[in-house]
Protein backbone atom coordinates (compact mmCIF):
# COMPACT_ATOMS: atom_id res chain seq x y z
CA UNK A 1 0.00 0.00 0.00
CA UNK A 2 2.42 2.29 1.15
CA UNK A 3 4.67 1.69 -2.52
CA UNK A 4 1.24 2.98 -4.25
CA UNK A 5 0.93 5.79 -2.13
CA UNK A 6 4.49 7.01 -2.95
CA UNK A 7 4.50 6.06 -6.34
CA UNK A 8 0.75 6.71 -8.27
CA UNK A 9 0.30 10.69 -6.80
CA UNK A 10 1.44 12.99 -10.23
CA UNK A 11 1.21 10.10 -12.75
CA UNK A 12 -1.47 10.54 -15.43
CA UNK A 13 -3.94 7.63 -17.44
CA UNK A 14 -2.70 6.67 -20.79
CA UNK A 15 -3.99 3.74 -22.19
CA UNK A 16 -6.67 1.04 -20.63
CA UNK A 17 -6.54 -1.97 -21.64
CA UNK A 18 -7.53 -6.17 -21.11
CA UNK A 19 -5.77 -9.04 -21.43
CA UNK A 20 -7.43 -12.48 -20.63
CA UNK A 21 -9.49 -11.39 -17.24
CA UNK A 22 -7.03 -8.71 -16.42
CA UNK A 23 -7.77 -4.82 -16.46
CA UNK A 24 -4.66 -2.53 -16.95
CA UNK A 25 -4.89 0.64 -16.79
CA UNK A 26 -1.27 2.47 -18.27
CA UNK A 27 -0.01 5.35 -16.17
CA UNK A 28 2.70 7.36 -17.16
CA UNK A 29 5.19 5.89 -15.42
CA UNK A 30 3.68 2.27 -14.33
CA UNK A 31 1.16 -0.16 -14.87
CA UNK A 32 -2.07 -1.17 -12.92
CA UNK A 33 -3.64 -4.31 -12.79
CA UNK A 34 -6.40 -5.52 -11.67
CA UNK A 35 -8.41 -8.74 -11.41
CA UNK A 36 -11.35 -8.67 -10.00
CA UNK A 37 -12.03 -12.33 -9.47
CA UNK A 38 -15.25 -13.55 -8.33
CA UNK A 39 -16.41 -10.77 -5.99
CA UNK A 40 -14.12 -7.47 -7.21
CA UNK A 41 -16.05 -4.39 -8.41
CA UNK A 42 -14.84 -0.60 -10.23
CA UNK A 43 -16.49 2.39 -9.73
CA UNK A 44 -15.83 5.44 -11.65
CA UNK A 45 -17.40 8.20 -9.77
CA UNK A 46 -17.32 11.86 -8.31
CA UNK A 47 -15.10 12.38 -6.40
CA UNK A 48 -17.33 13.62 -3.50
CA UNK A 49 -19.54 10.28 -3.49
CA UNK A 50 -19.78 9.01 -0.64
CA UNK A 51 -17.00 5.65 -0.17
CA UNK A 52 -18.81 2.07 0.21
CA UNK A 53 -18.20 0.06 2.95
CA UNK A 54 -15.54 -2.85 0.87
CA UNK A 55 -13.77 -0.18 -1.28
CA UNK A 56 -10.33 -1.21 -0.89
CA UNK A 57 -8.41 1.08 -2.83
CA UNK A 58 -9.54 4.86 -4.30
CA UNK A 59 -7.73 6.60 -7.05
CA UNK A 60 -8.72 10.33 -6.84
CA UNK A 61 -8.08 12.05 -10.24
CA UNK A 62 -7.58 15.85 -10.64
CA UNK A 63 -10.55 15.87 -13.22
CA UNK A 64 -12.62 15.33 -10.29
CA UNK A 65 -13.47 12.12 -11.01
CA UNK A 66 -12.84 8.81 -8.73
CA UNK A 67 -11.98 5.48 -9.14
CA UNK A 68 -12.86 2.79 -6.39
CA UNK A 69 -11.56 -0.82 -6.46
CA UNK A 70 -14.68 -2.69 -3.99
CA UNK A 71 -13.88 -6.05 -2.87
CA UNK A 72 -16.24 -7.57 -0.42
CA UNK A 73 -14.65 -10.91 -0.60
CA UNK A 74 -11.10 -10.11 -0.99
CA UNK A 75 -10.48 -12.14 -4.13
CA UNK A 76 -9.54 -9.15 -6.09
CA UNK A 77 -6.25 -8.43 -6.99
CA UNK A 78 -4.35 -4.96 -7.99
CA UNK A 79 -1.28 -4.70 -8.78
CA UNK A 80 1.14 -1.79 -9.67
CA UNK A 81 4.64 -3.11 -12.11
CA UNK A 82 6.97 -1.45 -14.91
CA UNK A 83 5.65 -3.95 -17.12
CA UNK A 84 3.48 -6.77 -17.90
CA UNK A 85 5.51 -9.48 -18.88
CA UNK A 86 5.82 -11.90 -15.56
CA UNK A 87 1.85 -11.30 -14.91
CA UNK A 88 0.89 -11.92 -18.09
CA UNK A 89 3.76 -14.45 -19.77
CA UNK A 90 1.98 -17.64 -19.19
CA UNK A 91 -1.41 -17.03 -20.57
CA UNK A 92 -2.65 -18.34 -23.73
CA UNK A 93 -3.84 -16.69 -26.97
CA UNK A 94 -7.43 -14.69 -26.91
CA UNK A 95 -10.14 -15.69 -28.64
CA UNK A 96 -10.35 -13.36 -30.89
CA UNK A 97 -7.14 -12.92 -31.95
CA UNK A 98 -6.73 -13.56 -35.91
CA UNK A 99 -3.57 -15.42 -35.75
CA UNK A 100 -5.68 -17.79 -34.03
CA UNK A 101 -7.55 -20.46 -37.05
CA UNK A 102 -9.24 -22.98 -36.68
CA UNK A 103 -6.17 -24.99 -38.24
CA UNK A 104 -3.77 -23.62 -35.37
CA UNK A 105 -7.00 -24.09 -32.63
CA UNK A 106 -7.66 -27.98 -33.37
CA UNK A 107 -3.85 -28.05 -33.14
CA UNK A 108 -3.50 -27.05 -29.76
CA UNK A 109 -6.75 -28.82 -28.97
CA UNK A 110 -4.88 -32.35 -30.16
CA UNK A 111 -1.50 -31.60 -28.25
CA UNK A 112 -3.48 -31.41 -25.04
CA UNK A 113 -5.31 -34.48 -24.56
CA UNK A 114 -7.34 -33.07 -21.79
CA UNK A 115 -11.35 -33.21 -21.31
CA UNK A 116 -12.32 -29.88 -23.32
CA UNK A 117 -14.23 -27.98 -20.43
CA UNK A 118 -11.73 -27.76 -18.30
CA UNK A 119 -9.21 -26.71 -20.95
CA UNK A 120 -10.95 -24.19 -21.80
CA UNK A 121 -11.12 -22.78 -18.41
CA UNK A 122 -7.31 -22.80 -18.40
CA UNK A 123 -5.99 -19.40 -18.53
CA UNK A 124 -2.80 -20.91 -20.04
CA UNK A 125 -4.64 -23.16 -23.22
CA UNK A 126 -7.01 -20.31 -23.47
CA UNK A 127 -7.40 -16.72 -21.85
CA UNK A 128 -10.98 -15.08 -21.34
CA UNK A 129 -13.06 -17.71 -20.57
CA UNK A 130 -15.19 -18.16 -17.48
CA UNK A 131 -17.60 -20.93 -16.41
CA UNK A 132 -20.68 -19.26 -18.18
CA UNK A 133 -18.90 -18.60 -21.05
CA UNK A 134 -17.69 -22.50 -21.32
CA UNK A 135 -20.89 -24.34 -21.08
CA UNK A 136 -22.63 -21.81 -23.59
CA UNK A 137 -20.33 -22.42 -25.81
CA UNK A 138 -20.05 -25.91 -25.52
CA UNK A 139 -23.62 -26.09 -26.04
CA UNK A 140 -23.53 -24.08 -29.21
CA UNK A 141 -20.77 -26.14 -30.41
CA UNK A 142 -22.68 -29.23 -29.71
CA UNK A 143 -19.81 -30.75 -27.95
CA UNK A 144 -19.67 -33.04 -24.27
CA UNK A 145 -17.98 -30.76 -21.47
CA UNK A 146 -15.70 -34.18 -20.60
CA UNK A 147 -14.84 -34.74 -24.54
CA UNK A 148 -11.31 -35.31 -24.55
CA UNK A 149 -9.55 -32.75 -26.68
CA UNK A 150 -7.81 -34.48 -29.18
CA UNK A 151 -10.68 -36.60 -30.13
CA UNK A 152 -12.42 -33.29 -31.70
CA UNK A 153 -11.67 -33.08 -35.14
CA UNK A 154 -10.83 -30.09 -37.60
CA UNK A 155 -14.51 -29.70 -37.73
CA UNK A 156 -15.25 -29.62 -34.33
CA UNK A 157 -12.50 -27.11 -33.50
CA UNK A 158 -13.60 -24.81 -35.90
CA UNK A 159 -17.26 -25.49 -34.60
CA UNK A 160 -15.94 -24.69 -31.11
CA UNK A 161 -13.56 -21.89 -31.94
CA UNK A 162 -16.74 -20.12 -33.96
CA UNK A 163 -18.72 -20.79 -30.74
CA UNK A 164 -16.66 -19.59 -28.25
CA UNK A 165 -16.18 -16.05 -30.37
CA UNK A 166 -20.13 -15.43 -30.81
CA UNK A 167 -20.61 -16.31 -27.05
CA UNK A 168 -17.92 -14.15 -25.76
CA UNK A 169 -19.33 -11.39 -28.68
CA UNK A 170 -23.21 -11.76 -27.45
CA UNK A 171 -22.10 -11.54 -23.54
CA UNK A 172 -20.12 -7.98 -24.27
CA UNK A 173 -23.23 -6.80 -26.05
CA UNK A 174 -25.22 -8.09 -23.26
CA UNK A 175 -23.25 -6.19 -20.53
CA UNK A 176 -22.03 -9.51 -19.55
CA UNK A 177 -24.28 -11.20 -16.93
CA UNK A 178 -25.62 -9.91 -13.66
CA UNK A 179 -26.02 -13.05 -11.61
CA UNK A 180 -24.68 -11.89 -8.54
CA UNK A 181 -25.57 -8.40 -6.97
CA UNK A 182 -21.86 -7.16 -7.48
CA UNK A 183 -22.24 -6.99 -12.02
CA UNK A 184 -24.96 -4.39 -12.33
CA UNK A 185 -26.14 -3.82 -15.81
CA UNK A 186 -25.57 -6.90 -17.83
CA UNK A 187 -28.18 -8.62 -19.62
CA UNK A 188 -26.37 -12.17 -20.49
CA UNK A 189 -28.46 -14.01 -18.20
CA UNK A 190 -31.69 -13.72 -20.33
CA UNK A 191 -29.87 -15.43 -23.30
CA UNK A 192 -28.35 -18.25 -21.41
CA UNK A 193 -29.27 -21.47 -23.20
CA UNK A 194 -27.62 -24.03 -20.70
CA UNK A 195 -25.93 -22.22 -17.67
CA UNK A 196 -27.93 -22.18 -14.57
CA UNK A 197 -30.90 -24.36 -16.71
CA UNK A 198 -30.70 -27.94 -15.37
CA UNK A 199 -34.21 -29.66 -15.33
CA UNK A 200 -35.56 -27.38 -17.61
CA UNK A 201 -35.64 -27.95 -21.36
CA UNK A 202 -32.90 -27.57 -23.89
CA UNK A 203 -33.96 -24.83 -26.40
CA UNK A 204 -32.83 -26.34 -29.08
CA UNK A 205 -34.53 -30.52 -28.19
CA UNK A 206 -36.54 -29.91 -25.56
CA UNK A 207 -35.03 -32.55 -23.62
CA UNK A 208 -33.97 -31.64 -20.04
CA UNK A 209 -30.85 -29.78 -18.96
CA UNK A 210 -27.97 -31.98 -17.21
CA UNK A 211 -25.81 -30.34 -14.51
CA UNK A 212 -22.64 -32.27 -13.29
CA UNK A 213 -19.42 -31.44 -11.75
CA UNK A 214 -16.49 -31.48 -13.77
CA UNK A 215 -13.10 -30.34 -11.83
CA UNK A 216 -15.27 -28.39 -9.14
CA UNK A 217 -17.19 -26.55 -11.58
CA UNK A 218 -20.86 -26.86 -11.89
CA UNK A 219 -21.23 -28.03 -15.73
CA UNK A 220 -24.67 -27.54 -17.62
CA UNK A 221 -25.68 -29.29 -21.21
CA UNK A 222 -27.99 -31.27 -22.50
CA UNK A 223 -26.68 -34.80 -22.97
CA UNK A 224 -29.16 -35.06 -26.03
CA UNK A 225 -27.08 -32.51 -28.38
CA UNK A 226 -23.95 -32.81 -26.56
CA UNK A 227 -23.19 -36.31 -26.83
CA UNK A 228 -20.00 -38.11 -26.14
CA UNK A 229 -18.19 -39.27 -29.58
CA UNK A 230 -16.66 -42.31 -29.52
CA UNK A 231 -18.51 -42.88 -26.42
ZN1 LIG B 1 -30.73 -30.55 -26.57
Amino acid sequence: METFQALLPGQSVQDIGRRAKFLTITLSESILVFHLRMSGDLRMEPSESPLEKHDRMVLDFTSGWRLSFNDTRKFGRVWLVYDTLAIFAALGPEPDDPALTPAKFHEMLRERKRAIKPLLLDQHFLAGLGNIYTDEALFRASIHPLQSSETLDEQDAARLLEAIRFTLASGIESNGASIDWVYRGGDFQNHFQVYQRSGKPCPRCGQPINKILVGQRGTHFCPNCQKLKGA
